[in-house]
């Protein structure tokens, strides 16, 4: 068959033809799966701009007992468009009777599964310039209470991100300071002078007004109690708080009824306290009064952190230092092996890191992870529980338990049978005039040192008591460590892991 040049040229326009139009379509298919990703519930939009005014919002009640409705209803009393949000860990039981206008909305902060993931945030919710957060049980009294706040946080531009009314309660609302250091795991509260109205701190109920832009860049704008919460990120960024000489009054207080409400509340608090320590990191909170509170591992839990890589704990890695539970347990620990190797005539000294905290500031390093003794070899025999632990694991009546290291010949004393936060027994021997041992660390410290050292031993406090340590401790550290070592401070590997500037 003959194909003519007309056949030719109209097969060519027809092939190009259906070219073009493949390619459309694959054009307008992409344009399309675009548009569908933008409109998907749930994926990424952008929030309208923050209008003036203030919201209410309510983040603090129970379920069994509230009085969230009256509260609602006495502040649109005043204003009956101002928005009010009620925002809840689940949807409240028994079901929460509100004004039903569409100014008050009820925020679930569980996520739901076939809900878009904004349903369940409370910045798509709060959408005025500012936001107060008001107690349960408290009650509007007049707009001007709200109003006045504002021109107070407006007036007070640059100098308190934060102002707050009393409430009027059983206690009296303090003004406190808050230090909260992250690397020490620690909040610490000190009572400001008895005039002071700016404060870093509150403790006591109250209205707070503050930009809603400010709430929400917080980590965890409304984690609860929510007072305790915000001035804990607040304080991290140096934030303070102005009480007002305006105050709401309280209509039910105590806010409940029967003890054992009160009883089911006091449980709940503390349930959401131990929460929000363990979410922030928090293990000691010392109070205004001097009280400490711990939050931390003790005889029935487990160490804080897990088992050790090249010579760095996981905490350094989180621009922490060593939990003070932990240091705490292991001051104990040492105390009561020491005391244990004194009675029964063991000669010992505080070795390698440990000998460098008593030398630097008389206490174990804030960053070291256990504690490290040298003992005579030839000593052994005269302590029982060293004796028992060659056959096996002992728990001594005071719940410490000793036991021969798996990893060589040293021993260990462990805080309890739960927490592993131990102190290291290293035996060494005289021999030809310098210490020696069977089982070496790949540590630098860990080397062969005259006798001398030992002859005499002198006391150094260390932990809170006296130990014993080598004479002439310095030149013992610097014949381990090296050069200036009690001088110049530094993490256990510092290939890894540099120390760093606290902010
Ligand atoms: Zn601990
Ligand atoms: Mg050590």
């Amino acid at each position: 068959m003959r194909i003519t040049f007309c056949q030719g040229v109209l097969a060519i326009a027809i092939t190009l033809n259906l070219l073009i139009l493949y390619y459309i379509l694959r054009l307008q298919q992409r344009v399309l799966r675009r548009h569908r990703d933008h409109t998907q519930p749930g994926s990424r939009q952008q929030l309208a701009p923050l209008k003036p005014g203030m919201t209410i919002l309510i983040r603090e009640f129970e379920d069994f007992e509230n009085y969230v409705p009256d509260v609602v209803r006495s502040f649109i009393r005043q204003n009956p468009e101002v928005p009010v949000v009620v925002a809840a860990d689940h949807l409240p039981y028994p079901p929460m009777v509100l004004p039903s206008t569409p100014n008050v909305k009820v925020l679930i902060l569980k996520p739901a599964p076939d809900q878009p993931a904004s349903a369940s945030r409370p910045e798509v919710y709060v959408r005025t310039e500012y936001v107060a957060l008001v107690p349960d049980g408290v009650k509007a009294d007049a707009t001007f209470q709200l109003e006045r706040m504002l021109e107070e946080l407006k007036a007070g531009q640059g100098k308190v991100e934060m102002v707050a009314a009393p409430v009027h309660s059983l206690a009296p609302l303090q003004c406190l300071n808050l230090k909260v250091s992250l690397r020490r795991w620690t909040a610490e509260y000190t009572a400001a002078p008895p005039s002071s109205k700016v404060c870093t701190a509150l403790r006591g109920e109250a209205v707070l007004l503050l930009h809603t832009k400010d709430l929400f860049n917080l980590s965890m704008p409304l984690a609860k109690p929510l007072l305790t919460s915000l001035f804990i990120q607040t304080s991290l960024r140096e934030w303070a708080v102005r009480i007002l000489d305006i105050s709401f009054s309280a209509v039910h207080r105590p806010l409940f009824t029967s003890s054992h409400n009160q009883w089911k509340a006091d449980n709940l608090a503390k349930a959401s306290h131990l929460q929000l320590f363990q979410d922030f990191g928090i293990k000691r909170v010392i109070l205004e009064d001097g009280k400490e509170q711990w939050f931390g591992c003790s005889k029935e839990t487990p160490r804080c952190f897990g088992t050790i890589h090249d010579d760095t704990p996981e905490y350094l890695y989180q621009n922490r230092w060593t939990p003070p539970c932990c240091l705490r347990a292991l001051r104990e620990t040492a105390k009561y092996v020491i005391n244990v190797l004194e009675t029964s005539g063991v000669r010992y000294w505080l070795e390698g890191g440990t000998l460098l905290g008593a030398a630097r500031h008389q206490d174990i390093i804030p960053w070291d992870y256990d504690v490290d003794l040298g003992i005579y070899l030839e000593d052994i025999p005269n302590c029982e529980l060293l004796r028992n632990a060659d056959s096996g694991s002992v728990v001594d009546e005071r719940g410490f338990v000793w036991e021969k290291a798996i990893e060589g010949d040293f021993y260990r004393v462990q805080f309890s049978e739960h927490n592993h936060l131990h102190v290291d027994l290293w035996p060494f021997y005289p021999k030809n005039g310098l210490m020696t041992k069977d089982t070496w660390m790949d540590h630098r410290q860990d080397v062969e040192f005259p006798e001398h050292f030992l002859k005499p031993l002198v006391p150094i406090p260390f932990a809170g008591f006296l130990a014993l340590a080598p004479n002439d401790y310095r030149s013992f550290l610097e014949l381990k460590f090296g050069e200036g070592v009690i001088e110049n401070p530094e993490y256990p590997n510092p290939a890894l892991k540099r120390m760093e500037k606290e902010h």
